[in-house]
């Protein structure tokens, strides 16, 4: 076993107990509405903005939209974060979320409801580690997706987000450069078909993603034939093969509003439906299943990391002194040269 392996399976085994501690409990609306009162009163008094992605809680998404901040993907964060005027950034998503806000914009305070919000991509990348598997491989560009720590994006050539992946490996491809792409085995083994590169993987995995099963796609397929499936390229290989469309959690959302099917099936975590349902009113979405031979069903195509990010939570966050995101000034200067090569790259593919 890798030590990717095993600290992935130490990962597994904690789930259950984030899973746990995860308030299920439905907010009263009278509390909720206090609560939201409060975040508005932050915001305005210290010049804040919420930053949200995709995978967080509807309400989280809803205030977010309601107070001029953003919900978007990884890479719509970080551009946000970078260009908006405010003076504080409320971050939430998950770890290394808040601290690609900082590298990019260190005069911006940046907070973020809970610092235990991570990945299992973050944490199946260890610097050390990964330091070693990048010095025995010189001849490779190391490429790293956005869900990595501060310091292997500072060990990194480039970053990428799903969004942008594919095109930077053909990119390299192109140049006939051998790359080491890190953490996502399941989007490296991806981009590596589609572009051709030469690509050595590192052995990491979303515990979300991971979790979809293509049996359980083709059962519902019988029930639901007309549908399209829309898959994001961090799930297992046999569950792409299924897909109608291949894409990051925008590029997910354009497709349904593009295709002209009225039902999909999405293979992604399911707090994308608060998006797909206002971009596509009018259309279906089933989640894809989790359960099936082989599932363990830890995730529930919702990542329990997401979920930590609530109202209660993001109503206190100016209230504590342990969700502040700093990061080593050394690290996040070597870190904003991939990141911001990821940002002009990203620009170049704006039609
Ligand atoms: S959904 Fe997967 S990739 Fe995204 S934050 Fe959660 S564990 Fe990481």
């Amino acid at each position: 076993m890798s030590i990717a392996q095993e600290k992935l399976a130490e990962i597994r085994t904690q789930v259950q107990s984030h899973l746990d501690r995860r308030q299920t409990g439905a907010l009263s609306a009278a509390r909720r509405a206090a609560l939201e009162s409060t975040i508005r009163g932050h915001l305005s008094a210290h010049n804040a903005v919420i930053v949200a992605h995709y995978y967080t809680a509807p309400e989280i998404q809803a205030l977010a939209e309601a107070t001029g901040g953003c919900v978007s993907d990884s890479l719509e964060m970080a551009r946000f974060g970078r260009d908006h005027p405010a003076e504080t950034l409320i971050v939430a998503g998950v770890r290394f979320m808040g601290e690609t806000a900082k590298i990019l914009t260190p005069s911006k305070r940046v907070l973020m409801p809970t610092l235990e919000a991570t990945c299992s991509l973050d944490e199946g990348c260890p610097i050390d580690a990964f330091s070693r598997f990048c010095d025995a491989h010189p001849e490779r560009e190391v490429v790293v997706y956005a869900n990595t720590s501060a310091a292997v994006k500072a060990r990194a050539d480039w970053v990428v987000t799903s969004s942008i992946a594919l095109d930077v490996a053909e990119h390299l491809a192109a140049q006939d450069k051998p790359i080491i792409w890190a953490p996502d085995k399941h989007l490296g083994d991806y981009v590596q078909r589609e572009s051709g590169a030469d690509v050595l993987l590192w052995d990491g995995a979303c515990i979300v993603h991971e979790e979809f099963k293509a049996r359980g796609i083709l059962d519902l397929k019988q029930v639901h034939p007309d549908a399209a499936v829309l898959v994001h390229p961090e799930s297992p290989a046999n569950v792409i093969a299924l897909a109608d469309h291949v894409g990051s959690t925008t590029q997910i959302i354009r497709a349904a509003q593009s295709l002209p099917h009225s039902t999909f099936i999405v293979a992604t975590d399911q707090g994308i439906f608060y998006k797909l349902q206002q971009a596509a009113p009018d259309k279906q979405f089933i989640i894809a299943p989790t359960a099936g031979k082989g599932a363990t069903c830890r995730s529930c195509a919702n990542c329990p990391w997401m979920a930590m990010n609530d109202l209660e939570s993001m109503a206190s966050v100016f209230d504590r002194d342990d969700n502040e995101i700093h990061v080593p000034t050394d690290i996040a200067t070597a870190a904003m040269r991939p990141l911001e090569r990821m940002l002009a790259f990203a620009e170049t593919l704006k039609p």
